[in-house]
């Protein structure tokens, strides 16, 4: 495993778990127990996930000291604002079982971020969480970090080899912000898993197509959080660092962005509606 050093000069593992799509409680147990054990110290959940008590469950059976351990939550859109930013926050806590998170993320850009985000620089300066966001583009990333006290140390998008976040990347060097890459393997679409350009490179290194996507975004410093509830992937994904990409094969895999996402468009008014009229409690 190898880390990135966050603006604030916390160590952030460059690999971690994530935990979308794993309502069962059992399961999510399972598959968390079998990363820790695989030697995953990042998880990746969030209220929305419904599955924080699973997490805190399988980190408290895992025996594991807790400065070892890197977990990460996020602020669900309806729960937005000061106040109950603070409330949510508490809440989470006591389903992981935690007394401080290593990110606290807001889940979207939407609603009462700005409040949220007063909430989160408090938490920070308590000692409490390190804070950040999560799919802001540039323009609300800029925007957010040149009216912030605390500036996120992290922004967590979409990031795979279709979806390379060039422009994001570059607003978030300006201001400091490390990108977390959100569904590296494209959350398994487009046939990503059997892409001839991608299976030509993984012959050449003895890997697998899924060990090869996320080799390209650790080797150019993206944080990378696949999720998987098959132990033989869970380990697999995790085999990434014993062999490193040539630039030509880096540079290929350059040429396949499509520079947009095929899988959730924040642009759309469409998508901040759903996004604020998705409830996860009364
Ligand atoms: P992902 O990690 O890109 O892809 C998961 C898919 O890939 C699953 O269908 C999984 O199947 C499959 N898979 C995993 N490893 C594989 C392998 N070695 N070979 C073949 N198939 C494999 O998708 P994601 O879960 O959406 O993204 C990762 C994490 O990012 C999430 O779990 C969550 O923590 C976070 N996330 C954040 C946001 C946000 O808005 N901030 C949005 C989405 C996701 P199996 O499970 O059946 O193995």
């Amino acid at each position: 495993m190898e880390y990135v050093k966050l603006r604030n000069g916390v160590e952030m593992p460059l690999e971690g778990f994530g935990v979308f799509q794993i309502p069962d409680s059992a399961q999510c147990d399972k598959v968390v127990s079998e990363a820790l054990t695989a030697g995953y110290r990042l998880i990746d959940t969030a209220a929305v996930y419904m599955n924080e008590e699973a997490v805190g469950s399988a980190i408290k059976k895992s025996g594991i000291p807790r400065e070892e351990l890197f977990i990460t939550t996020k602020l669900w859109v309806q729960d937005s604002g000061y106040e109950n930013a603070k409330k949510a926050f508490q809440l989470s806590m006591d389903k992981l079982g935690l007394d401080y998170l290593d990110l606290y993320l807001i889940h979207q850009p939407n609603s009462d971020y700005y409040g949220s985000w007063r909430a989160l620089e408090e938490l920070y300066e308590a000692g409490k969480i390190r804070a950040g966001v999560c799919n802001f583009y540039p323009e609300r990333l800029a925007d957010l970090c040149l009216n912030a006290k605390i500036v996120p140390m992290v922004n967590q998008v979409e990031c795979h080899p279709f979806f390379q976040q060039v422009e994001a990347i570059k607003t978030m060097k300006e201001f400091g912000v490390q990108i977390e890459a959100w569904g590296p393997f494209a959350e398994g679409n487009f046939n990503i898993f059997s892409n001839e350009i991608l299976a030509g490179i993984a012959v050449k290194y003895g890997k697998t197509t899924a060990q090869i996507i996320l080799r390209w975004n650790v080797q150019r410093g993206v944080v990378v959080i696949p999720k998987s509830v098959h132990k033989e992937r869970i380990e697999e994904n995790l085999n990434i660092w014993d062999f490193e990409l040539s630039d030509a094969d880096m540079n290929t895999i350059a040429g396949m962005d499509v520079g947009h996402s095929q899988i959730i468009d924040h642009f759309n008014a469409e998508t901040a509606k759903f996004l604020n009229e998705y409830k996860i409690h009364d």
